[in-house]
């Protein structure tokens, strides 16, 4: 297999090519033409030489990420994609256009394998991880498609970020230089299931991007309910590593917390909730419950999830309710994937 060559760092790449007794200024130049000016091929690389450009064919490959569907919400423009890997997996990402600029949804694995019971991701199980290269990918096809910088990144698709720790911190690293597409660490955000040493690893790694923790239970018991992946990692534990998290790189922590009817979303179940984070600095994002076709969950009703939000905001809780965006579109997380492995596809392949 040729080497990764868009999952370099700046100064990776540097060292890199110095065997190939190019100087410093070559390299900046690969680098532009990777992460500035998105090119897919060496052959776009018109300002090097004929011979070069050979010599790199030999030994890298920019691996591909190609779009193989797209849909487009009539109601407000988010666009769902499904990309096609190099060895042919496919992962899927979404496009949210806000006021303040465009957001990317990106997956970190093909397929995952924590098996959180309402998430329709982990059916299959894992793939496998995803490089840096096909991280920044998804974004990069993306940003070419919309003509659009994007100005936001959420790691919030398939896949569990932290369990994919190298290829994803590589990844955050590149994506926010300064000599790439630089993306600001604060507008980037990374959700886990909560896999609490390596929550504590990413706070030591002094980036300034979000954690957003999937808590989606009140208490240990009925976390455990719903992530299996709580009974390895246990409540107590990983909120002493969000707080670890927080007192480190100050930035205040997301909780997410997915309303299933009749399992998590009554008036006891607000009040621990509340418990919990009542003494945090942190902000929570409760997410109605997709319907995923293979499981039988039920999202509450608009007035059962306003009130839930409104016991929480009356003890003080920073909350909101995630808006629903190309609900025309959607079908829950990792749905698209899922409906292409099952060759089931309704709309038209490109
Ligand atoms: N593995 C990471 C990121 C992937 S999912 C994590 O667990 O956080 C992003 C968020 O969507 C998570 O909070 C996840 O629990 C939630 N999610 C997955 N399937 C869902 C569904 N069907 N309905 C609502 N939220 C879902």
């Amino acid at each position: 297999m040729k080497k990764d060559i868009r999952s370099y760092g700046y100064e990776e790449l540097q060292t890199e090519l110095e065997h190939l007794g190019e100087k410093k200024f070559r390299s900046r130049q690969i680098y532009e033409w990777l992460h500035v000016k998105l090119a897919d091929t060496f052959d776009d690389m018109t300002n090097l030489s004929l011979k070069l450009r050979e010599r790199l064919k030999e030994e890298y490959e920019i691996y591909p990420v190609e779009m193989a569907q797209r849909q487009i919400s009539a109601l407000d423009g988010t666009n769902k994609f499904l990309f096609r890997l190099g060895d042919g997996n496919m992962v899927e990402s979404v496009l949210m256009k806000y006021r303040h600029g465009i957001s990317v949804c990106i997956s970190s694995q093909a397929g995952c394998r924590m098996g959180c019971v309402f998430c329709a991701s982990t059916i299959g199980g894992l793939t496998r991880n995803l490089t840096a290269s096909e991280m920044l990918g998804q974004i990069y096809r993306i940003q070419k498609i919309a003509g659009e910088r994007v100005s936001n990144v959420v790691v919030m698709g398939t896949g569990e970020p932290l369990d994919n720790y190298d290829n994803f911190i590589k990844f955050i690293r590149i994506l926010t230089d300064e000599h790439g597409l630089n993306i600001s660490q604060r507008n980037v955000t990374v959700s886990t299931c909560g896999i609490a040493p390596r929550i504590l690893d990413l706070a030591e790694e002094d980036l300034h991007i979000t954690l957003a923790l999937s808590l989606h239970g009140p208490t240990q018991e009925k976390r455990r309910r719903l992530m299996p992946i709580a009974g390895k990692y246990e409540l107590p534990e990983v909120l002493a590593a969000c707080d670890a998290y927080f007192e480190k790189t100050g930035r205040r922590v997301t909780f997410e917390y997915s309303l299933v009817h009749g399992v998590n979303d009554n008036d006891e179940d607000a009040e621990e909730l509340a418990a919990i984070l009542k003494p945090r600095n942190c902000h929570l994002n409760l997410i109605p419950v997709n319907p995923v076709r293979e499981r039988d969950f039920v999202r509450p009703s608009r007035e059962n999830a306003l009130n839930f939000k409104n016991k929480l905001e009356k003890s003080g809780i920073n909350v909101t309710i995630r808006r629903e965006m190309g609900s025309d579109i959607d079908g829950a997380c990792g749905q698209l994937r899922r409906r292409h492995a099952e060759n089931e596809m309704t709309t038209e392949e490109i």
